[in-house]
């Protein structure tokens, strides 16, 4: 239940119905409100789409209404309750399947939602995940748990090689994901059934395709028996404009507003700044990156969360009495609260793209042709800041290098300066430089790939056809049987 997590699944349900499946999307009330435009758009553009809405116990676990998503609860300690949320829906969840005909042949689960394999078994029907990532992350994930080389290291910041990977990839345990640390008990226990829920699954569906990251894609493949399906990039079922500017929640900026904006600036002029949807940096880190795209004189658009800072206040004054807004009201572009991202990105106004590398953003910069700079905060992110600049090679790090999870952002303080971000900014839209020539032309022609890999006869069109053909033969074997 994270807007990384449902806005593709929103859109691999859109694909599935555009190759002729029915896709039925269960979701809770207050989250489908936010995907309810673009959805009706898809039904009322013929696709065969249904929505069983789900209503979140907000009361019974001690949450506000309306808190259904990370990115709604007013702080991460109300976290638990959205997990033991989540877990109580599968008995409604249940019984709308009871109620619906035709029944689904498969469910394509969340892979943290592990109670899924519940309902898949009893409707009998095979569980594909999805884990909202790319392959190399996947498979760094897959290669360091099934080496168990984590567990001989010394200290969490001792770096190691991660076995098993068609490149040397250095990495230490304190930047990989918490699923892959200990926690509590409480949260050890529910990450144990992610684990089991992932092991048996049939399937996976993935968010890349063949041509970005082909050897760590086959590889994952292998290590799946097969059963993994690369069918993005899924953002670019987003054709329409009204889709690419309500994509995932209604944006806070009208979008002419910001087309006129953008179009006022030279192409490839802009930096945008957006860390994701659950990033909650503290006033001081905000003030420093603020500080350092006034320094850096190029013109930018910075999207900040509602409620972002836990010293909202104290946010607040900075940029008004202190004078921010007003001294950069000719040359930067606040957005206070949802970004129309997509919209933004295939704009040729931005020049880069300052992310927080949560993959969806990734993937949407890539395709978008947008270089990038680096600054991951938790999950997978530092595995994807590698995907950017080891792999792809078409981002520098801002030199992010302590992992922040949701809810330390105060004890850890500020992680980088403004100085460095400044830097960071200048090195990647210095468009004089071979080196972001060289970088433009490597984002534009991942780009294009990910266009033709969508496209019919594309390689990620294709495997989505084989996937529901696998599905199609699974239904005809069990059938089969029955008979
Ligand atoms: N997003 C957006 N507007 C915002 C913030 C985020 O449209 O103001 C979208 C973004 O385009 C991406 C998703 O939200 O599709 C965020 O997913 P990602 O994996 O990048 O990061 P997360 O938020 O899960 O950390």
């Amino acid at each position: 239940m994270a807007q990384g997590h449902m806005i593709p699944m929103v859109d691999i349900a859109k694909l599935l119905a555009s190759q002729g499946a029915i896709a039925t999307i269960a979701i809770t009330q207050h989250n489908a409100l936010r995907h309810k435009a673009i959805i009706d758009r898809a039904m009322a553009s013929g696709l065969s789409i249904r929505l069983l809405q789900l209503r979140f116990p907000s009361q019974q676990v001690g949450l506000p209404e309306g808190c259904e998503s990370i990115d709604t609860l007013p702080s991460p300690d109300y976290s638990p309750g959205l997990f033991a949320g989540n877990e109580l829906l599968q008995g409604q969840l249940e019984d709308s399947l009871a109620d619906i005909e035709p029944k689904p042949d498969c469910l394509i689960s969340d892979v943290f939602v592990p109670w899924t394999v519940g309902v898949a078994s009893k409707f009998q029907v095979p569980r594909v995940i999805f884990h909202g990532t790319c392959c190399f992350a996947l498979l760094c994930m897959h290669s360091i748990k099934l080496s168990g080389i984590h567990k001989g290291l010394d200290s969490a910041n001792e770096p190691f090689l991660i076995p098993n990977m068609p490149h040397p990839i250095q990495i230490t345990m304190d930047k990989l994901p918490g699923s892959m640390k200990k926690s509590n008990p409480a949260f050890d226990a529910f990450l144990e059934k992610v684990r089991e829920g992932e092991e048996s699954a049939y399937g996976v569906l993935i968010n890349s395709f063949e041509e970005l990251e082909p050897e760590y894609a086959e590889r994952f493949r292998e290590a799946r028996q097969g059963k993994a399906w690369c069918i993005g990039p899924v953002s670019l079922c987003n054709k329409d404009e009204m889709d690419l500017a309500e994509r995932g929640n209604k944006a806070s900026i009208e979008k002419k507003q910001c087309l006129n904006w953008l179009d006022s600036r030279e192409p490839n002029s802009v930096m945008y700044v957006c860390l994701g949807s659950m990033s909650r940096l503290i006033a001081a880190q905000l003030i420093e990156l603020g500080m350092a795209l006034e320094a850096s004189e190029y013109p930018f658009i910075w999207v900040i969360r509602e409620g972002e800072s836990k010293q909202a206040l104290e946010f607040e004054n900075w940029l008004s009495r202190e004078g921010f807004e007003e001294r950069n009201k000719d040359r930067g572009l606040l957005i206070k609260g949802w970004a129309p991202q997509m919209l933004i990105l295939s704009h040729h106004a931005i020049g880069g793209f300052l992310t927080h590398c949560g993959w969806n953003s990734t993937f949407e910069a890539l395709c978008a042709g947008v270089p990038m700079i680096t600054w991951p905060i938790f999950g997978e992110q530092f595995l994807n800041e590698k995907v950017i600049v080891e792999v792809l090679k078409v981002g520098y790090r801002v030199g992010v290098d302590v992992y922040v999870e949701l809810g330390q952002e105060e004890s850890i303080g500020i992680v980088v300066k403004r100085e460095e971000i400044e830097r960071g900014v200048r090195k990647l839209m210095d468009k004089s430089s071979e080196e972001y020539e060289e970088m433009k032309r490597k984002v534009e022609e991942i780009g294009e790939m990910g266009r033709r890999a969508m496209e019919s006869g594309g390689s990620s069109h294709l495997n989505l056809s084989l996937f529901i053909q696998d599905i199609v033969n699974q239904v005809r074997e069990k059938a089969a049987l029955i008979q």
